[in-house]
């Protein structure tokens, strides 16, 4: 190889490292150290004749230099402390006929002494050894000292010393190579670009003996399409990636911005030429992007010029950390595919999903949580506003929480409008989640009050792994979102429980209808100021073997599933045979109230089958008012408005049901066609000693009047509650002081009692 060249790195892809030149200006000799003779003899005269034959004798470019033994005893004890000798010259007979025998089997065996090459010499003809010693002992040359000025002494020791240093060269590769595979298999665990930009400096370091003190610059390419490079460093513009020792201030720096300009200069001379450079005092290896997919140029102080063994080692290695930075580049942009959120770019359920199994298993997640944060009403605003709207609110809401919920919390989005947070239970809590939105959202210039929902779950439970406690944070998210908006819940056992009996509740209802285990039972409606029965409310029953449960308990159920759909056309359906069946006893036309839930609205062709089982039935549907409840009509909005539309449009009347306890807004309220307003009955239950109680339904009175509809006041148990309700102009109401919820012929037997009576 040429010494002077600095060569393109493409040119000779094999060749990673260019060499700047040697310093010629001391003779070879004086640079490298002599090869060493151990001269073992009891002959004096043969000890002086070597040593003058070899005192100013070069062989392959190094001096030599001699150290003489007299006898087997001395050179054992010689070898006892310096070892390292390239040949021994050994006389066979010395203080016993063997004794040059018995040195080489203790060199060999003994001292475990493999490199240094033995050359037996003997006074005598006759005293050959045996082939088999020969090999076993591998010596190099057996010599008549007699011969010896035949043959020539050079030329034998050059033959023995080339042996030795080939011995010599296989055993520094042999050892360089265990050194790479074991740096190599330490890099390998590296998983970022850091990690493995430090590992690589301190692996070179350890290979060539040296402190680790260096930078290792990297160059991403300043087209994306070039190759899949690592992020986080910035494109076409090489900066420190990693630094170690007194550089390590200059992490992220620019390699422009080094401030020791013979450092600066080589690492721009590599990277701008692609190649390894090295000097007498430092190393540049350069990693080309086609394997790193960026280009490195790693600096190492070496405070001296490696030998050639030592680039060899270099290159190898070169090679297999270039693979690394290229296999960190594929895995971060694995990671990425499968832990970021595509459309917010933030870490994904996987991720946090991750997170979480790590908390678990550092310390069982002791004093770590996990939140849910849901949106409220989302899909409304990406209705209404549009999906561009939708994403700017999720961006900003994303941004939001990881103010709020800074590293070591982790972010992420489990779905749609869920985010979801893990971290230390002191910062990932409730209270602060309830400040994420406190402010409202300002987006296209004006300002929209954004309210979510919120559960945390600690995150040291007996939940199985990840999935089951994020089941369980959205079990108490769910009863957060039940509650109405803006509201947050803790996880509790309790939730557990309910949630089994919510799950054995469901795979019963699924046959209930089938199995008819339903029925209908009819509380009258009165006209306040007559007392006639109206109407009435039909509400469902449900009987299953082990015994009645209540509609509270299993119509949240049904509505979660697809059941709801069963179920309210069931109900329709016998509330239309009711009003035939009440019509036949010859009570007047009565108007049967039925509840429908949110869900039945999502089948856009729910109200053309409801009108279509009325005429099925031959019942008008004007004689079929449905009940809504305040929060169903705002989930599902626009359905709701144009279902409830539809119904009236063909006569029918639509009551908002529990009306105070839900969240509906007046704005919404106007927008919702209804003929009656029911005041919750838990303000009537308050209206005698609750001034509160009395305020609200007050207020309903006065709204309805103002609305234009009646008023229906629900839960009316006591004449006292009646009379306040008549005075304030309230219509309408039904409870158990006008009559319980009772069946179908009962119901039609009080009703004519009732008609008798008046
Ligand atoms: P709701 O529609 O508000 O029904 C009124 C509830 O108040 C009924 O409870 C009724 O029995 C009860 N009630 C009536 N008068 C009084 C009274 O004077 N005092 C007291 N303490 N309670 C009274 P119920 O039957 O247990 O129904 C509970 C809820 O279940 C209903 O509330 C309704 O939301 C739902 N539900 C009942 N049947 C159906 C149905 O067929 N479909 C749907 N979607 N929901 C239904
Ligand atoms: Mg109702
Ligand atoms: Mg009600």
């Amino acid at each position: 190889m040429n010494d002077n060249a600095l060569r393109n790195h493409d040119e000779d892809r094999d060749e990673a490292l260019v060499f700047a030149p040697e310093d010629t200006t001391q003779p070879i000799e004086n640079r490298r150290p002599p090869w060493r003779i151990l001269a073992v003899d009891d002959d004096e005269g043969f000890q002086n004749t070597t040593a003058m034959a070899l005192r100013n004798m070069t062989i392959l470019g190094r001096p030599l230099e001699v150290v003489h033994a007299f006898s087997l005893a001395e050179a054992a004890r010689c070898l006892a402390h310096d070892r390292d000798f390239a040949v021994i010259l050994a006389d066979v007979v010395m203080e016993t006929e063997d004794a040059g025998l018995r040195l080489v089997k203790g060199v060999r065996e003994t001292l475990g002494l493999f490199e240094p090459r033995i050359v037996l010499l003997t006074g005598q003809p006759g005293f050959a050894p045996v082939r088999r010693i020969m090999e076993e002992y591998d010596l190099s040359d057996y010599c008549l000292k007699s011969d010896l000025a035949r043959r020539g002494l050079k030329q034998v020791l050059t033959g023995v010393i080339r042996g030795y240093e080939q011995i010599r060269q296989l055993a520094a590769a042999r050892k360089g190579l265990q050194l790479i595979i074991e740096s190599s298999s330490r890099l390998a665990a590296a998983r970022s670009i850091d990690d493995l930009a430090r590992g690589a400096l301190v692996e070179i370091a350890r290979l060539i003996g040296v402190a680790a003190e260096g930078i290792v610059c990297v160059e991403v390419p300043p087209d994306p399409v070039d190759c899949d490079s690592p992020e986080g460093f910035p494109r076409g513009q090489p900066v420190v990636a990693r630094a170690e020792g007194r550089f390590e201030a200059l992490i992220g720096a620019p390699v422009g911005d080094l401030p020791d300009p013979a450092v600066r200069g080589l690492i721009e001379q590599s990277l701008a030429g692609r190649l390894s450079i090295q000097t007498g005092d430092a190393q540049v290896v350069f990693l080309p992007r086609e394997e790193a997919h960026a280009d490195y140029a790693i600096y190492l102080e070496t405070g001296r010029t490696l030998d050639p063994a030592e680039r060899d080692l270099l290159n190898v290695f070169a090679t297999n950390v270039s693979r690394g930075f290229g296999n960190v580049a594929l895995i971060s942009r694995l990671d990425r595919l499968a832990f970021e959120d595509s459309l917010l770019r933030i870490p994904n359920m996987t991720a946090l999903r991750r997170e979480i199994e790590r908390r678990r298993l550092d310390r069982n997640g002791e004093g770590d949580a996990l939140l849910l944060f849901d949106i409220d009403h989302f899909s409304g605003y990406s209705d209404t506003l549009g999906s561009d709207f939708a994403e700017r609110l999720l961006t900003t809401v994303a941004a939001r929480l990881a103010a709020a919920f800074p590293p070591p919390s982790l972010v992420a989005r489990v779905n749609d409008d869920v985010f979801g947070v893990v971290g230390p239970a002191e910062q990932v809590s409730l209270r602060r989640a309830g400040d994420v939105l406190a402010a409202p959202i300002e987006l296209d210039g004006s300002s929209h009050p954004v309210t979510a929902c919120y559960a945390a779950v600690p995150l040291d439970t007996d939940h199985a792994d990840a999935p089951a406690l994020k089941r369980a944070a959205q079990r108490a998210l769910r009863a957060a979102k039940s509650r109405g908006q803006g509201v947050g819940m803790a996880w509790s056992p309790a939730f557990e429980l309910e949630s089994a009996t919510r799950y054995r509740l469901h795979n019963q209802l699924a046959s209930a209808i089938p199995r008819d285990e339903f029925h209908l039972v009819f509380q009258p409606q009165v006209a306040l100021a007559s007392g006639r029965i109206v109407g009435a409310e039909a509400l469902l029953r449900w009987n299953p073997p082990g015994g009645p449960i209540p509609p509270d308990q299993f119509i949240p159920v049904a509505e979660n599933s697809s059941h709801i759909h069963a179920i309210g056309r069931f109900v329709i359906e016998q509330a239309c045979l009711a009003i035939r069946r009440c019509d036949a006893a010859g009570l007047p036309p009565l108007e049967i109230s039925v509840n429908v839930s949110a869900r039945q609205f999502e089948d856009d062709a729910f109200i053309e089958w409801l009108h279509a089982a009325c005429a099925a039935r031959g019942v008008s549907p004007t004689r079929l008012a449905l009940e809504v409840t305040e929060t169903a009509a705002v989930t599902a909005f626009e359905n709701v408005v144009d279902a409830l539309g539809a119904h009236r449009a063909c006569g029918g009347k639509v009551a908002i049901d529990d009306f105070g306890t839900g969240m509906a807004s007046l704005k919404y309220l106007h927008q919702l066609p209804f003929d009656y307003l029911k005041i919750d009955r838990s303000f009537v239950n308050d209206l005698e000693d609750d001034p509160q109680g009395r305020n609200i339904a007050r207020m309903v009175i006065d709204l309805a009047h103002d609305l234009g509809c009646e008023v229906i006041a629900e839960g009316v148990e006591t004449p006292a509650q009646q009379a306040w309700l008549v005075e304030r102009g309230c219509q309408l109401a039904q409870g158990w002081h006008f009559g319980r919820p009772v069946a179908l012929a009962e119901f039609i037997d009080r009703a004519h009692a009732a008609m008798a009576g008046a």
